[in-house]
């Protein structure tokens, strides 16, 4: 099936299809294709600590990394291929068409390698984009703390000068997820305590084998989680890890929180009519009607709501995805936020109704793998709306920065 901007793209990008269409069919593994649905954080997270990583998704890797194509809109001089976002919407079409994993995903290529494209110096972006682009180093998001989750400014993690080269930190991180598989952490530190709160953070980087910080994971109820505390006991990290200016961290930790919403905003927009074709077949499969209108009218609409949502939802992104050719994401990152997770929300209900009884399993022989991971990813996206800054959180931002209207105090 063609996509729908393929009749109205340039002659250019309709050449530049054509070239990854074939350089896909042509170099991709056999073995993954169809195995993925293509979104941001579906593919190869990378690092270090990776457990074995099969081979077909090594050699996709190195085919696409060849030619710069696992980072494409970043700089040939750090690992990618220089195109622009048009041309990465392209490829992304292709690789979802055929149901190929992106090639390295991540917070490295989603977060902290936009953020050190704007604000790292050349030394900085030479060490760690390329690494990136490789998938050698993994990151993880060393934001939140306990007493500083929608109150970010609020951040305490004590990060003092330990002699002219150094800083010492100290202090705990919590949510931090996958920091016991990752290489680096980016983090909010606290350099001066006399300053009004946004004024003194610091953004810093850190690589996880120093010498006093220990991830330790947080065991949830359902046995599963990806989550860790990170505590930093008399670590020291050369000054040469601030990424900006000392004091200065709170604007570089915006733009960051800006691709970070926006990117779980994009994971969550689908093939156009993927959605559809979900829900039907898991109605055909519960309400026991194999072929013809699915017999229960009031699911019928809902099934047909939630597709058309998601059908508008994805012209939103393609919109989106041009204006930001123009610069990095604004306020519109917000707002992405809350309507992408709203509806991820809706979509899994919308399942769930469906499902009836057989989506309340956990485990256990009269529910398939099927019904089991649907619910998994329904209770999954519980924790959209509340990662990478609450809904409520976002609504506060666009009420202020978009509409312009005064603070509650
Ligand atoms: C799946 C998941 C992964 C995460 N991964 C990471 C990670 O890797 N790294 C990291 O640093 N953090 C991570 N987080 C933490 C996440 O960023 C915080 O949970 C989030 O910012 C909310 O902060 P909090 O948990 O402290 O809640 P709180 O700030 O305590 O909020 C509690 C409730 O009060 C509401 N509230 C708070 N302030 C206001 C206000 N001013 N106006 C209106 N309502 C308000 C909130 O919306 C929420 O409903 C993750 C969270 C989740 C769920």
């Amino acid at each position: 099936m063609s996509q729908p901007s393929e009749h109205s793209e340039s002659a250019e990008l309709r050449e530049f299809r054509a070239e990854m269409r074939a350089f896909m069919r042509e170099e991709a593994p056999k073995s993954l294709l169809g195995t993925s649905p293509c979104g941001p954080f579906d593919g190869y997270w990378g690092g270090k600590l990776h457990p074995e990583v099969p081979a077909d998704v090594l050699r996709w890797r190195d085919v696409t990394l060849a030619r710069g194509l696992t980072a494409p809109t970043w700089p040939k001089a750090y690992g990618g291929a220089g195109l622009t976002f048009a041309h990465a919407k392209v490829l992304y079409d292709e690789m979802r068409e055929l149901g190929l994993p992106r090639p390295v995903v991540g917070f490295g290529f989603a977060m902290i390698g936009p953020t050190l494209l704007q604000f790292g110096n050349e030394e900085q972006k030479l060490q760690h984009l390329p690494a990136i682009c490789a998938g050698e180093i993994r990151w993880c998001q060393g934001y939140s703390e306990p007493n500083a989750g929608s109150d970010l400014a609020n951040v305490q993690l004590a990060c003092e000068p330990d002699g002219p080269d150094h800083y010492m930190l100290n202090g705990q991180k919590v949510w931090t997820s996958h920091a016991d598989r990752s290489d680096w952490i980016f983090c909010l530190a606290r350099t001066d305590r006399a300053a009004k709160k946004q004024k003194g953070i610091t953004f810093i980087l850190v690589d996880m084998r120093t010498e006093g910080v220990t991830p330790r994971k947080i065991e949830l109820i359902s046995g599963a989680s990806p989550f860790c505390e990170t505590f930093f006991e008399n670590v020291r990290v050369p000054r040469s890890n601030v990424v900006g200016e000392v004091n200065a961290g709170w604007t570089v930790a915006k733009a960051l929180l800006g691709h970070e919403r926006s990117m779980i905003g994009q994971s969550i927009g689908r093939d156009p009519g993927s959605t559809q074709r979900e829900l039907v077949k898991l109605a055909r499969k519960h309400l026991d009607a194999p072929e013809g209108p699915l017999p229960d009218a009031l699911q019928r609409d809902r099934v047909a709501a939630v597709s058309m949502e998601e059908a508008a939802f994805q012209l939103t992104l393609d919109r989106l995805a041009q204006a930001r050719a123009a610069g990095g994401p604004g306020t519109e990152s917000s707002i992405m936020k809350i309507v992408a997770t709203e509806l991820k929300q809706r979509r899994f209900e919308a399942g769930m109704a469906l499902a009836g009884a057989q989506g309340l399993g956990w485990e256990g022989d009269a529910f398939d793998d099927e019904d089991l991971s649907y619910t998994r990813e329904w209770l999954r996206s519980r924790a959209n709306t509340i990662e990478g800054g609450s809904s409520e959180v976002q609504l506060n931002i666009i009420a202020k920065a978009v509409l312009g209207l005064p603070e509650v105090k």
